[in-house]
């Protein structure tokens, strides 16, 4: 039923401690037949493992993790992007390598349609570091040359707007070669509304409302997690964030607390230098427990998870349960909540 894992060996090989930023001295002429439409995804993309395909009521509220990974290249883990699914539209917060892709299998998975590329039209940053904007352009410009005709809704912190606008740049004769050549792409079509947001309630279309929070990540000056609230299910998703007890009041009684996480043993056995990042940028299993503890969340979803000493998906889970007796998940890529 779940896709091949690599082993841990292979996962202590793979898993240079890699957090957002590189650590202190730390190594770390398609066509819109040929591809995902809204409407049905062509055998090609349909996944080998037909006991992974679970189709989902799209009536309720459901969370797919599209991306898990951090900035370390693990074959398995995209970049960082969640989607919440909710009222037939896709919500997705921040845009990892790979996610465009992760979506179109994430619709497939779940039978849920709002994630066919062509569907997506709103996401939001928590911040923009690379391992969490990488997908940006991919899902600027992929879902427009699969069919969205609509403009795509972005929302984020300060920095936003002039990312957009360098991305638009730098793309600018791919995007003049499928307007004037053979595609004939519409450029109207290609439209993005930016949106730099402050803490506070920054969306409501009457099915998801999307409060911001700031959060502690280094020397960013504004890293946010979101609140986000359906008619039947309350989100919080802790965006990297350090060591972070405001969280706890933020997200009290909060249905699913999906959070960052590393292992606290393996810490320990890194360098100093390395340690003192991490301990201040992230936040560690152990820590997670605590706040999902007194916050009182009915699940807690690990995802951007740091194994910084080889530790296995269940060490860190312990950790968690530590503190918090709830629903704990070690979430992979493409797994419903
Ligand atoms: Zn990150
Ligand atoms: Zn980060």
């Amino acid at each position: 039923m779940r896709r091949d894992r690599p082993t841990p060996s292979l996962l202590l090989a793979l898993l240079v401690a890699t957090g957002c930023g590189a650590a202190p001295s730390d190594e770390s002429a398609e066509t819109r037949a040929s591809v995902p439409t809204r409407e049905a995804p062509p055998p090609s993309v349909r996944p080998t493992d037909p006991d992974s395909v679970e189709p989902r009521d799209p009536s309720r509220t459901w969370v797919v993790l599209l991306g898990t990974g951090t900035p370390g290249s693990e074959p398995d883990r995209s970049g960082p992007s969640t989607a919440i699914v909710a009222g037939g539209n896709a919500y997705l917060i921040d845009a990892g390598p790979g996610v465009v892709r992760r979506a179109a299998a994430g619709a497939i998975v779940s039978g849920l349609t709002a994630l066919y590329p062509a569907n997506l039209r709103v996401a939001f940053f928590t911040h923009l570091h690379s391992d969490h904007t990488l997908g940006y352009p991919d899902l600027i410009l992929s879902p427009w040359v699969l069919g969205r005709s609509e403009p795509l809704r972005v929302y984020g912190p300060p920095g936003l707007d002039a990312m957009t606008t360098a991305l638009l740049q730098a793309y600018q004769e791919d995007i003049r070669a499928r307007v004037e050549g053979p595609e004939q792409l519409r450029r109207d079509q290609l439209e993005v509304q930016t949106h730099e947001v402050e803490p506070g309630l920054i969306f409501d279309d009457g099915v998801l409302q999307v409060e911001a929070f700031a959060v502690p990540h280094g020397t960013w000056e504004h890293a946010y997690g979101f609140k986000l609230t359906t008619a039947d299910r309350t989100v919080v998703i802790s965006g990297d964030t350090g060591p972070f007890d405001g969280l706890a009041e933020i997200a009290a009684g909060a249905d699913v607390l999906i959070h960052e996480a590393y292992g606290a043993e393996g810490l320990r056995e890194r360098d100093a230098d390395i340690q003192q990042y991490h301990a201040s940028v992230h936040t560690s299993a152990v820590k997670v427990g605590q706040i999902a503890a007194q916050a009182g969340v009915g699940t807690v979803i690990l995802h951007h998870q740091l194994h910084l000493g080889g530790e296995t998906e269940e060490a860190l889970v312990d950790q968690v349960r530590l503190s918090f007796d709830g629903e704990v998940a070690y979430g992979h890529d493409l797994d419903v909540f």
